[in-house]
């Protein structure tokens, strides 16, 4: 049985006061759920955020890291600098890393070894633009961004790999993939790990769906069969919405 996830990805939302009143209504209204439930705050509030939610189920994990071990390049964060605050999940790959920050594939994929090799969990973002879905083109994008980040990795490696299949037309814009373009895309995504790895691992992976994903929206996309929860931004950073949609899976 693969895992059932919830995310929020906050961004660059929310001071530390914020952050720590959104973890106190978060923490205080969890409903009981078999849902892993986890929160991304931005990287000046994880320390806190690990603190304030060390009696609590909601993981924290992180936005971002870079791919080398430590070293002379200002402003990033490592690997060893999450675990030393007890973060053991990072979010790689996010569409606004790639769009606003020249992430590619290549930088990915230096970017997940990386992350394996201190044996943390990767949560690994991708997902097609609004002009490759008109030019047909989203089915063959999603499998070259799959396969230029992740097939390199060996079979074991795959326990520690979360997908988040977030078509970039679909964040932050008010706009959902329906349902069953989700499950399509998500189906696709499950034959194409199935085709380079095997069934045992396409069937134990956890593939979320992000963009939009609303209280009004997620019991009908979490009910697919390929989506195993959600990535979510905007709705994550208010806590009955968030909750609502922790309620949906
Ligand atoms: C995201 O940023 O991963 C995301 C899905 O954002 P939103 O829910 O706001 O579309």
């Amino acid at each position: 049985m693969r895992s059932k996830i919830v995310t929020g990805n906050w961004k660059m939302n929310k001071t530390a006061a914020q952050t720590e009143a959104l973890l106190a209504e978060l923490s205080g209204k969890l409903p009981d759920t078999e849902a892993e439930v986890m929160v991304a705050p931005a990287f000046v509030n994880l320390t806190a955020a690990v603190r304030n939610l060390e009696s609590s189920t909601i993981e924290v994990i992180a936005q971002n890291m870079h791919f080398a071990e430590s070293g002379a390049y200002t402003g990033e964060i490592s690997a060893d600098m999450l675990l030393s605050i007890g973060i053991d999940t990072v979010i790689i790959g996010h569409s606004e890393r790639r769009a606003y920050f020249g992430e590619t594939d290549e930088i990915l994929a230096k970017k997940v070894v990386a992350a394996l090799e201190k044996n943390m969990r990767v949560m690994f973002c991708f997902g097609e633009e609004l002009e490759d879905r008109k030019s047909d083109k989203h089915f063959s994008l999603v499998e070259s961004q799959l396969k230029n980040a992740l097939f390199s990795l060996d079979a074991n490696s795959w326990g520690k790999i979360i997908l988040a299949y977030e078509p970039v037309w679909a964040i932050g814009t008010g706009e959902t993939a329906s349902p069953e373009q989700a499950q399509e895309m998500h189906a696709f995504i499950r034959k194409t790990i199935l085709e380079a790895y095997g069934t045992s691992i396409a069937n134990s992976v956890s593939i979320l769906y992000g963009g939009s994903v609303k209280p009004a929206n997620a019991e009908e996309i979490f009910s697919k069969p390929d989506v195993d929860g959600g990535l979510i931004g905007g709705a994550s950073l208010v806590s009955d919405d968030f909750i609502a949609i922790i309620k949906a899976i």
